[in-house]
């Protein structure tokens, strides 16, 4: 299969899930995830239409960025130490695994530095596995309030990962536990929280993330098989 003919596959799944919960597609994005391939893989999959590309670890991100440059929108979708913030503030549009004020802390004192403000989800653990990253839910607010007094960072939305062989109910409740979460947080409207994404689905859970809410879905394997 070639990669167009498998996003147009995932297109076509998004639409269903998309219409079976009465929801708009123009809602929903596909972050196509090229963690596993090189930039030219990456590069085909921009051909094809996905201009939303999703890498987990920062030296990726940079091996790619050399050659394609800003012509993706770049997501940052793993785990990040804080020392390599420097590296991709005010490069990647979205960090979506922001899982503590700490790291929270190193995002913004570097965008302030360079005089941007840079976008972030915070990361929720809400299936409670201790390999997942990611805040509880029992500190959501408590965490919220901290980041948002950092003026650097944008807070646009929560992402969160289920895990990866679960029952589609498990799966299912995990990702309304996010959507509820998010519907706590948006009620205190912090400062500085904009909260209009949901980054939840990748290639084996996407259409119930969909069917719960997700306006970001990071699917990498089901564009490359
Ligand atoms: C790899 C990865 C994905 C994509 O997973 P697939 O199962 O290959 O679609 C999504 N999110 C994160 C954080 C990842 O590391």
């Amino acid at each position: 299969m070639s990669i167009a003919s498998n996003i147009e596959s995932i297109r076509e799944q998004m639409t269903l899930a998309a219409l079976s919960a009465g929801r708009k597609i123009e809602d929903i994005r596909l972050v196509g995830v090229t963690k596993t391939v090189d930039a030219q893989a990456a590069a085909e999959v921009m051909a094809a239409g996905v201009t939303d590309l999703g890498e987990n670890r920062v030296q990726s991100f940079l091996d790619k960025y050399e050659v394609l440059g800003d012509r993706p929108t770049w997501h940052l979708i793993g785990h990040l130490q804080t020392n390599k913030v420097k590296y991709i503030v005010g490069k990647v549009s979205l960090i979506h695994s922001v899982d503590s004020v700490h790291l929270a802390e190193a995002i913004s004192e570097r965008a302030e530095k360079e005089g941007v403000v840079q976008d972030i989800l915070l990361q929720f653990n809400i299936s409670g596995e201790e390999s997942k990253s990611g805040k509880g839910a029992d500190e959501a607010l408590r965490f919220s309030e901290s980041v948002s007094a950092l003026s650097g960072v944008r807070v646009r939305g929560l992402m969160t990962m289920a895990p990866l062989l679960a029952e589609e109910k498990e799966i299912r409740e995990i990702f309304a536990g996010l959507r509820s979460l998010s519907e706590t947080i948006k009620a205190e409207s912090f400062e500085g929280f904009t909260m209009e994404h949901l980054s939840m689905g990748m290639s084996g859970d996407f259409p119930a993330a969909i069917r719960e809410g997700a306006t970001l879905i990071r699917v990498g394997s089901a564009l490359f098989r």
